[in-house]
């Protein structure tokens, strides 16, 4: 359908402007005020209706309606920044110290506006309606899930869910394609918390002691064998010790010592092993020890599972955007993790990736001090999202 495509690259300009402004304020988190206030001002003047401010704490949500009120598509742009100091020297680079868009949510929040302005000009098209999801606190993981909570998926119910990441979380593309995937795509991310118990002492008589510095270092070993010796080679999982941290001085036994650290895994199952694994080996091997552990989760997102036949129908709907042999599937899943599987969890859809490097010297990774977007390809990405909402029913 080139119109959509004339149309999303004759808006490419005003998603710069849009980008450009936000990237030049940064906000953290759910303390999003002046986003969510720049969004829903852009909404009401483009027009779309029941525009709500403050969903899940710092989130935006608004209504395209077409044809009728069902089905309904929930299209999900992340609009949070990081603590990074920016080092661009770009001409709107961050004006608040110590903040950047150091992710690109910055150019999901235009493109997502992007797709809201093409979705409202082409409304006579449009089957059923569209429920626009301006999400905040991705890069903490806990957004989605807040916006759930808030019954964002409810009033009216989300049917279906889209929504992309830009820059280069894959390699191996160019700006101008679009990257999907049909099987899990990011893995599932949870943090654990091992507090060991021992008893301290002088450090001249550990026979009277119960040192948890040993206990802890018995555990870290021990949780290295989860993944080389109980999960099967070919089923990826992470587990990450980020953090040992005991005693403050070299004659004296602590009492206690802590260990931090993460898991990742491609599929429910794995993850849970994974936790109860790391519970035991934690527990028990502190008791052989004499001394004793506590274990405690941070929950992240699921694994973000992709639904197969929304995936040929993103597939079909970004072709007709870029064209068919710019949509290449993504190689290999990444053990990072995006808190749009919460949404993928509760209602199908499909997450793509947008590929938005230089191919130069300007590339930076993600989270990166000089990170950058390539921003000539905003329109296919804001594209592919309004294509995909007229053509999904199909
Ligand atoms: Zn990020
Ligand atoms: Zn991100």
């Amino acid at each position: 359908m080139t119109d959509i495509k004339q149309q999303a690259q004759n808006m490419n300009t005003q998603m710069v402007e849009w980008r450009r402004h936000l990237h030049a304020h940064p906000e953290l988190g759910y303390e999003t005020p002046q986003t969510m206030a720049f969004i829903a001002e852009r909404l009401k003047e483009l027009g779309a209706t029941d525009i709500r401010t403050g969903v899940g704490k710092g989130g935006v949500t608004a209504i395209i309606q077409g044809s009728g009120p069902t089905p309904v598509l929930g299209i999900r742009a992340d609009i949070d920044a990081l603590p990074v100091k920016e080092e661009t020297g770009l001409s709107f680079a961050s004006t608040v110290e110590g903040r950047m868009h150091a992710c690109g949510h910055d150019a999901h929040t235009a493109m997502l506006l992007g797709a809201a302005k093409l979705l409202i000009q082409n409304k006579d098209k449009l089957k059923g309606s569209v429920k626009l999801i301006f999400q905040p606190a991705e890069e903490v993981t806990s957004g989605a899930m807040t916006m759930i909570a808030d019954g964002v998926l409810e009033n009216p119910k989300v049917d279906g869910v889209v929504g992309l990441h830009t820059g280069s979380l894959w390699g191996g593309f160019k700006s101008g394609e679009i990257g999907y995937c049909e099987t899990p795509m990011m893995a599932a991310c949870d943090f654990f918390y091992i507090h060991i118990k021992g008893k301290g002492g002088h450090g001249a008589t550990p026979h009277l002691t119960v040192d948890p510095i040993s206990i802890g270092c018995q555990i870290y070993s021990g949780l290295q064998t989860i993944v080389s010796r109980e999960t099967s080679p070919l089923a990826p999982a992470v587990l990450t010790v980020g953090s040992f941290q005991g005693g403050a001085t070299p004659n004296i036994i602590p009492p206690d010592c802590t260990l931090k650290g993460t898991l990742r895994a491609l599929t429910p199952e794995l993850r849970r092993e994974l936790q109860d694994r790391i519970t035991h080996i934690a527990q028990e091997t502190a008791r052989l020890m004499r001394g004793s552990a506590t274990v405690t989760f941070d929950y992240g997102p699921p694994p973000l599972i992709p639904d197969k036949a929304m995936v040929r129908k993103l597939v079909r709907a970004a072709g007709d955007v870029v064209g068919p042999e710019r949509v290449r599937a993504i190689p290999e899943p990444t053990m990072g993790a995006e808190d749009m599987a919460c949404f993928l969890e509760k209602v199908p859809g499909v997450f793509f990736f947008h590929p938005s490097t230089f191919g130069d010297d300007r590339d930076y990774p993600h989270h990166h001090p000089k990170f950058s977007i390539n921003e000539d390809v905003l329109w296919t990405g804001a594209g592919s999202l309004a294509q995909f909402a007229l053509t999904w029913q199909d």
